[in-house]
Formats: structure tokens, sequence, C-alpha cells
């Protein structure tokens, strides 16, 4: 009898996007094997104290390149971690932070928790302990590596690490940049917590905004009136929800752990209701007004423009890619569509929009967020009643000559200067196009490359090639 085939890990998954993508570039394989390779992976094991047991912990942190410093990466709890896992997201980052030109390299740190079961105080003592692990080996700090948050952690981890690591190093001026996505009154910076999600739909409004690519779908362009499956409701899942929803999407379907659940009148879902049932019944199931399906990964299924996976890695795989009606699928996770599935999607002409560009917002704005710290000023403080008196100015000065007056309300309109949170989003937004048109160009002027993520990859890989050849570490 024939053994059974292996599934693929995501670390082989990720591995096979890269050759597909080295293939149709030109560089020596020595200087493509320094860029896939992890440079360095720390694994630790430490004791805390559970509901009165000492339980042993089991964390990582994987550094997978330093060709440009500080690392960067986010911090994931969850029961399933593992270290290929967190191997395969540090990779992910490099390109990730390549493509949307963030000078880091990529970095990812993972504990092997289920934080539904534990307190605050437990979560607060593994965070801090886990801290004190990277701070002895040197392997967290504003210019070593920076950490975030990634799925299962938040602004409040954010918050123990940066007060751990302020411990540690007393009067070190630019502490505050060693982590991001922390709390707005500890140094973090408004539009942080969207980000990844505003970004998913920055890039997808992109997507779907060139006819010709368009047609071949059999798709109108704009983001108004299409239909959105959305898998996971947590940040990524729920800012990405609201944002497509307020932009004229209509999101007819959602996933979550306990079930998923679908808009039988295809109107879509009120967000704002559907998230506020979520943290109170911490179940989606049940939702007034919704058709409840048999497992959580049935809506995944259903008929959509739009299918965004915004949970964990592995969820499209070779036996339901065949079943999915989606169009277009953004992947707001990381590692959501395996690789064998990946083909199945493509030969049935589905548009797949890459992770290590899609969901490149967060870190987008994680590096704003380290460059306010290093700056320690908020921006926008120093220009915005600037530009306001100079917009002003200019409005009386047409007014005078035209002998016109403009409306109090367009004046208002006209004369704001920017704050921080403008800044922010018209930055991701700029970072989100500039990307996607990269990527949409390396797919054109290279005949060789076929789909979206080879392109993406094949722009990361060239970035990070010519950074080594710069550092003359490759002739
Ligand atoms: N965890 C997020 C990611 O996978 C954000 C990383 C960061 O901001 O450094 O991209």
């Amino acid at each position: 009898m024939a053994a059974k085939k292996k599934a693929r890990s995501f670390i082989e998954n990720v591995d096979i996007y890269f050759e597909n993508a080295a293939g149709v570039l030109n560089y020596p394989a020595g200087l493509l094997n320094q860029i896939k390779a992890c440079n360095s992976v720390y694994q630790m094991r430490f004791p805390v104290k559970i509901k009165g047991e000492f339980k042993v912990i089991e964390a990582y942190r994987v550094q997978h390149s330093h060709h440009k410093l500080p690392c960067k990466g986010g911090i994931r709890y969850n029961e399933h971690v593992n270290q290929d896992e967190v191997m395969a997201l540090a990779t992910l980052m490099s390109y990730k932070c390549a493509i949307v030109d963030v000078p880091f390299g990529g970095a990812k740190g993972g504990i092997k928790i289920n934080p539904r079961e534990l307190s605050s105080g437990e979560l607060q003592r593994i965070t801090r302990r886990y801290t004190t692990e990277l701070v002895k080996k040197n392997f967290i700090g504003p210019a070593i590596d920076v950490p975030a948050p990634d799925y299962g952690t938040g602004a409040r981890e954010m918050a123990w690490i940066l007060d751990t690591y302020m411990a540690f190093n007393p009067g070190m001026i630019d502490a505050m940049g060693c982590v991001t996505g922390k709390p707005i009154g500890q140094g973090g910076i408004r539009g942080r917590e969207e980000a990844t999600g505003r970004g998913v739909y920055y890039g997808i409004r992109e997507a779907v905004s060139y006819k010709d690519d368009m047609k071949e779908l059999g798709l109108e362009t704009g983001i108004a009136g299409k239909t959105v499956i959305i898998q996971g409701l947590g940040n990524v899942g729920y800012h990405t929800a609201r944002i497509f929803a307020e932009n004229g999407a209509k999101v007819i379907g959602i996933a979550e752990y306990d079930s998923s659940i679908y808009d039988p009148t295809g109107e879509g879902f009120d967000i704002e209701a559907l998230a506020k049932y979520f943290k109170k019944n911490k179940k989606i199931g049940g939702f007034p007004g919704s058709k409840m399906l048999k497992t959580n990964m049935d809506v995944l299924e259903k008929k959509c423009d739009i299918l965004i996976p915004a949970a964990l890695e592995n969820m499209i795989t070779s036996k339901n890619a065949s079943k999915i009606k989606a169009k277009i699928i953004g992947e707001a996770a990381n590692g959501p569509v395996t690789a064998a599935a990946e083909q199945i999607l493509l030969k049935k002409g589905i548009m797949v929009i890459p992770d290590v560009y899609l969901n490149a917002g967060g870190v987008t704005v994680s590096y704003f967020e380290w460059l306010k710290n290093l700056s320690h000023v908020r921006f926008g403080r120093l220009q915005k009643r600037f530009d306001e008196n100079a917009f002003r100015g200019v409005i009386d000065l047409v007014e005078q000559t035209t002998g016109k007056a403009v409306k109090s309300r367009d004046k208002d309109l006209l004369s704001r200067g920017a704050d921080e949170i403008d800044l922010v989003r018209s930055g991701l937004e700029e970072t989100m196009i500039g990307a996607y048109k990269d990527i949409r160009n390396a797919k054109r002027k290279n005949k060789k490359i076929k789909d979206l993520r080879t392109a993406a990859f094949a722009v990361a890989i060239s970035k990070i090639a010519e950074s080594y050849i710069a550092l003359g570490v490759f002739p």
C-alpha cells in the first residue's frame, strides 16, 4: 500500500514560493541561499506559576534576516505555536518589509499558550518573563529586534514588554522604540490597531481598480457593491470588515472559532452590531438575522466576489481549494493558502493577492511608530498649525481676488492641517498603492511570472539581494 503523503509544513510552503520566484531571477545560488536561510533561531523554556503550579513555557524568537536592522515582527500567543511556524512567519516578515520599503529584517516570536485559558495576571507574568529572556540574549532593542502584536496579542502585551525592557535599560533615551503596537499613552501611534485591516482594504481597492484585470475575472472595477466573506473577527478581520462595509462593500459571511454565519438577505451584516454581539457572547453563532452554517469552514465555500482569510495559516488547502467560489482571495492572514491549494485556485482563474504584500499595513504603521519613538514627537505637532494658517491665507487671497466668499464649510475643509491619524493613513495608503504597482509591473514585465505571489516574492528577493550586494557581502 502506498504511504500517505505527509502535508507540507508551513516553512516548506514558503520555500516553494521562494523557489518559484528565485527561478525567474538571475542571482547566484549562494546569495539566494543566504536570503532564504533563517539567521538566528532562539528557542526558550522558562517556568511560570499558573493556577498555583509551575508550568514550563515553550517560546521562540526567530530573526530571519539581518540584511537591515533592526529585525521586526510580531509575537504570537497560540497553543499550536512551534518552531517551524515561527521560522516561516519570520521569513515572510523579511519579504513583507522589503515589498513595502520598511527598512528592517524579518523576525517573529511565539509563545505556546492558549491566552483564552489564562488570566490577565498569568499572561502578564509570561510576557514579562519572555521579555527578560529576550533581554538576556540581546534579542530585543530599538536597534536590534522590535516585536509587535500578532495573533493573540495586542497593545496590552506590548506595554508589558516595554515596561520590562525599560526596567533593564534605565536611562536609555530611545527605549520606547523597543516594541511597536503600544497603547497611545505609552508611545503608541494613532491608527496602528486598524493598520493591517486598513492596508488590506487599500491593497484590494487598488487591485480592483484595473479594468483589464477585473474584466478577466468578470468583475466591475471598484469596491462598492462587491460581496465579501471574511474568516476571523479578531483585530485584523474586524477592521477589514468595518472598513470594507464603510466603503460600500457587502460583508455577507463571517467565520470565527465557534461557527460561521451567512447573511441570507445578501445586503451585508451590520459590522458594529456583530462585533458587539461577539464581544458579549464570545461567539458569532446565533447573531440575529444570520444563517448559521454547519462548521466554521463552510462559509469559505460560499459564493462571493472577495474572500478574505484573516485568521491563521493553512486554511485553504488542496482539500477545499476546488470548492472555493470567490473571484478574488485577499490574504489578510499569514500563509492562509498552501502552495498546492494556490495551484488549484490559479487554474480556476481566481486572483490571489498574497499575504507578503496585502497584510503589510501592520508593519508599515509599526515603522511609523518606531520613527515617532526615535524622534520623540507626535507626527503633525510641528506643522499642523503652520499649514492651517498658510491654507487660510490662500483662501483669503482667492476671496479677495475673485470677490466671492468661500462657504465656511469648504473653508474648514480646505484649511485643515494634518493630524497624526491623517498622516498615518495617507502614508499607509501611499505605501500600499505604490507596492501594488511594483508587483503588478513585475508580473507584466517578466513573462515567466504568472501570478501575483511569484511577482511579490520576486520584488522582495531582488530588493534584499541588492541590499546584500550594496553591503559588499556578495560581489
Ligand atoms: N504581526 C504583524 C505581521 O505579521 C505586524 C508586525 C509588526 O508590526 O512588526 O505583519
